[in-house]
């Protein structure tokens, strides 16, 4: 991913802002499922690719489950081949521990897809920061979904001072926005007289917007709307 130019992020970018979550969570979550499917459907044959994840046990808790639902039914074989690398690792490394000592093993520490995933995502944070420096792309992020808190603070402490103070206002107006929202659903939930209105799935866009999105739009349900 960090041997793509510019543009193309550039371009990537301008697509997300068009998803209805985060642009860069959505990014993230769709580098996230091609590096999975990736390594199932075309790395697993790779004897090169499988010694590394030998090294790395495996993938991180997180990554070994969104495995499984990237990999659906029919990758059964395939994650058998992945996991008797890293358990032929594991027959060695467990015979060589010195039982005088602790081990201080930590199984989620190199999951190359973490790594891959985190390089992708500060990328887009360096471009976007850069991006949003052209006032001609402001009014098309300001129609955007918007950053979560987690990638606006990212952009934020990249950006210069200007893009700072747009990135400031525009973020001080989504968050009024949301609390009136938020406001609005509560009282209409107690009171359950009233329907619900645009406020309805404001709880789901602050939990959005305060964690992030963990997949990509495609697979996020309401991730359009
Ligand atoms: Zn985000
Ligand atoms: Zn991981």
């Amino acid at each position: 991913m960090l041997r793509l130019n510019k543009s193309l992020l550039t371009a990537y970018l301008e697509d997300a802002f068009e998803r209805g979550i985060c642009p860069i969570c959505h990014l993230r979550g769709e580098t996230e499922y091609r590096s999975l499917d990736m390594f199932l459907y075309e790395r697993v044959n790779d004897i090169s690719a499988r010694r590394d994840i030998a090294r790395s046990k495996g993938f991180c808790v997180y990554h070994t489950y969104r495995m499984l639902e990237v990999g659906g039914f029919g990758s059964h074989a395939k994650i058998a081949m992945i996991y008797k690398s890293v358990v032929d690792a594991l027959v060695d490394e467990v015979a060589l521990l010195d039982e005088k000592r602790a081990a201080h093993v930590d199984m989620d520490a190199n999951c190359p897809i973490c790594r891959t995933v985190a390089q992708t995502e500060r990328s887009y944070v360096e471009v976007l920061a850069n991006m949003l420096r052209h006032e001609s792309v402001r009014p098309k992020y300001a129609q955007s979904a918007g950053l979560c808190m987690r990638h606006y603070y990212q952009v934020y402490d990249l950006s210069k001072p200007g893009v700072r103070l747009f990135l400031k206002q525009d973020q001080s107006r989504r968050l009024a926005s949301l609390s009136d929202d938020l406001g609005e659903f509560i009282r209409k939930s107690v009171i359950k007289t009233e329907p619900f209105g645009e406020e309805k799935d404001s709880w789901i866009r602050v939990i959005r917007l305060c964690a992030g999105t963990l997949k990509s739009a495609t697979e996020c349900p309401g991730g359009n709307g």
